[in-house]
């Protein structure tokens, strides 16, 4: 079991649990709403690399 990470409730960390870590499908839900709100902007998680395909 871990805590929630959005209410802090025991959620069962199991593959029986979809939502892992999350205690329910709302809570996942919500969390990922507030994720996608105030980080909209998601840096690009391409690791950088330098240009040199016009460098010459
Ligand atoms: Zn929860």
């Amino acid at each position: 079991m871990v805590a929630c990470p959005r209410c802090g409730q025991p959620a069962l960390y199991a593959p029986a649990n979809p939502s892992r870590p999350f205690c329910s499908p709302r809570c996942k839900q919500v969390d990922f709403g507030a994720w996608a709100n105030e980080e909209y902007r998601v840096p690009d998680a391409t690791p950088e690399r330098p240009q040199d395909d016009e460098t010459i």
